[in-house]
């Protein structure tokens, strides 16, 4: 590991484990964390304690993979009655700002998580941190060095080659100590000495090839200001910081599994008592999903996304904009457990669980996306009925509203068609129609634009014994179209979303920049001429709803200024999880 390098935790995300399969039967993992955390409770190794932590870097928003940590951290403690800490992982002052630290604090809390008065940073045990770098350095198991980041390279080896001993190695403890003061002290370039641990540059693991522990770094920190000027390394910070504030098993992700050595060696080599554990499982990878967060900022960077919050984004903030809840995102997690080998879960299953969620709590209403005006000639002129419509039908309890009719209605572009194929149980000229919670209509006439073609309008005639508590209410048509009253209907803007990336295996893998050539270029559709029921009104953002036949809607953040009614769409109400799982 160097010093400066584009990652200074030294790991290099979504790569390693090699085998990827699709998982097809999630949730059936057995939970070998709990298997690990019930055999120290037996050895009553901590007493019985179980105390874990979440430890984001503030250098991104969160994404659904960070909610798979938070449910596996947060969730190991509560059932075991223990504790979870939040730790802000702040040792890269370079790429780390309160902007995330705040909206890592909100999305924790809106997963639904409490971590109380334990709100933790590594930047608070900096002088702590660098105590024990003393300390080590007096106990001959740390040596400042003076090779350049590209000679600690060379010199480190590979996984073939056994590394060579820095000519710095087995300087005195007194020069140590000196030099380390004066980097602290800040005498020396950013860059030109490091302090590294002492251990083994023939080490089968490169990760205990004498690791850097320390950097000099000229970085303002968003906590510690420029108090600052020589910066631990992740893989030092990470296992002290677990130590100081009692953490019993530190659970983590699997390119981390190499790093466990390192873990434990800084721990012994210091002597503390009952030292934290480190568990690793596999990271959350989504098909047709980045999750990265240095990919991500580089979408939100170059604006090909509106923001970290983008409802295409695979955010918590995202998704939340998007009107997914936190029961969806948790029960996702639960459904997906936890495993000791990478997979990459298809993200049908995540839309499958916001509709799981979703049917039974948001009302049903209805919504035009593409209108297609439809006017019913033997209705009365100016006259306007209240029909009963039910809120809906999965919650009996949701009651009922009334919904106006009259002569003129809208329906979707794509319920009709002149000349249909055969099972086309829509509109055509000469078929009828049920309205829901109204009558049955016939199609007469077609109205075209006559320089283009286009279809502008029908005409159509109602039969009005088909309404309920008619003499034929009972009347079956093959087709029950949704619409809304022209009169009544009010304009909203409706943004339809496609996934982020095209290809589903691509999930953000691959080259540096290869993601971007992977972004799906239609993943964003506005409907700036639908037409939704008058009920919606006043309807706050982040309400959300069932638009007939269409899918979930959620009422966007940007909805109410100027008047303007804004949806995105959550999610279609085709379950293709659903329907795999069904055939198989
Ligand atoms: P990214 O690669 O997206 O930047 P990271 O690992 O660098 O993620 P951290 O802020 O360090 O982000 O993550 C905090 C915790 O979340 C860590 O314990 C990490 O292992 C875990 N985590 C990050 N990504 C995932 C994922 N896709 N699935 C499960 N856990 C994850
Ligand atoms: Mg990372």
């Amino acid at each position: 590991m160097i010093p400066n390098s584009e990652n200074d935790r030294g790991v290099n995300n979504n790569k390693e484990g090699a085998e990827v399969t699709k998982m097809s039967n999630p949730g059936l993992a057995s939970n070998f964390i709990q298997n690990i955390i019930n055999e120290d409770n037996e050895k009553g190794t901590y007493g019985g304690r179980v105390h874990t932590r979440f430890p984001p870097e503030p250098n991104g928003y969160l994404h659904i993979g960070h909610a798979k940590a938070i449910c596996v951290d947060f969730g190991i403690a509560a059932q075991y009655n223990g504790l979870c800490n939040l730790r802000f992982d702040d040792t890269n002052p370079s790429k780390e700002d309160v902007e995330y630290v705040e909206s890592i604090k909100r999305d924790v809390n809106w997963l639904g998580f409490d971590w109380e008065d334990r709100e933790y940073y590594a930047s608070d045990y900096f002088e702590q941190l660098y105590r024990y770098a003393l300390q080590l350095i007096k106990a001959g198991k740390a040596y400042v060095c003076d090779l350049s980041p590209e000679e600690i390279r060379e010199y480190r080896g590979t996984l073939t080659e056994p590394g060579k001993e820095s000519p710095y190695r087995n300087r005195s403890v007194e020069e140590n100590l000196d030099l380390f003061e004066r980097m602290k002290a800040g005498e020396y370039e950013d860059g030109t000495r490091v302090l590294r641990a002492k251990i083994d540059m023939a080490s089968p693991n490169l990760n205990m090839r004498d690791p850097v522990l320390y950097r000099i770094l000229r970085s303002t920190h968003h906590r510690t200001g420029d108090k600052w000027c020589i910066y631990p390394m992740y893989d030092y910070a990470h296992p002290l910081s677990d130590a100081i504030e009692g953490v019993t098993h530190s659970i983590c992700t699997l390119e981390f599994e190499d790093h466990r050595p390192l873990y434990d060696w800084i721990l012994a080599a210091l002597e503390l008592p009952n030292p934290p554990k480190q568990i690793e499982f596999a990271r959350l990878n989504l098909t047709n999903t980045i999750m990265s967060k240095r990919k991500l900022r580089q979408l939100v960077e170059k604006g090909i996304v509106e923001g970290w919050d983008d409802p295409r984004m695979p955010t918590l903030s995202g998704l939340r904009r998007r009107g997914y809840t936190p029961e969806a995102i948790r029960d996702f997690c639960e459904r997906i457990g936890v495993a000791k080998s990478n997979s990459v879960v298809d993200i049908a299953l995540l839309e499958h669980c916001i509709r799981e969620d979703l049917n039974k709590k948001v009302p049903r209403v209805m919504a035009v996306l593409r209108p297609l005006k439809v006017v019913i000639t033997n209705y009365p002129e100016g006259e306007v009925e209240y029909v009963e419509a039910e809120n809906n039908p999965e919650d009996p309890g949701a009651g009922t509203r009334k919904l106006p009719f009259g002569r003129e209605i809208y329906i979707e572009q794509d319920d009709f068609l002149e000349d249909p194929p055969k099972k086309f149980f829509r509109l055509a000229p000469g078929k009828e129609v049920r309205l829901k919670h109204a009558y049955i209509i016939k199609c007469e006439d077609v109205i075209k634009n006559q320089k283009t073609g286009e279809i502008v309008e029908l005409r159509c005639t109602y039969d009005p014994d088909t309404i309920s508590g008619g003499p034929s209410s009972g009347r079956k048509v093959k087709g029950t179209l949704h619409w809304v009253s022209a009169k009544h209907a009010l304009d909203a803007r409706i943004r339809l979303y496609e996934h982020l990336l095209i290809d589903e295996d691509a999930w953000g893998e691959g080259e540096e920049n290869d993601f971007l050539s992977q972004i799906n270029p239609n993943s964003l559709e506005v409907l700036t001429s639908s037409k939704v029921e008058e009920s919606l009104k006043d309807a706050a953002p982040g309400s959300r709803f069932q638009f007939l036949r269409q899918g979930y809607f959620c009422v966007d953040t940007t909805s109410g200024k100027d008047n303007s009614l804004v949806f995105n769409r959550i999610v279609s109400l085709k379950d293709t999880w659903a329907k795999i799982n069904k055939n198989e």
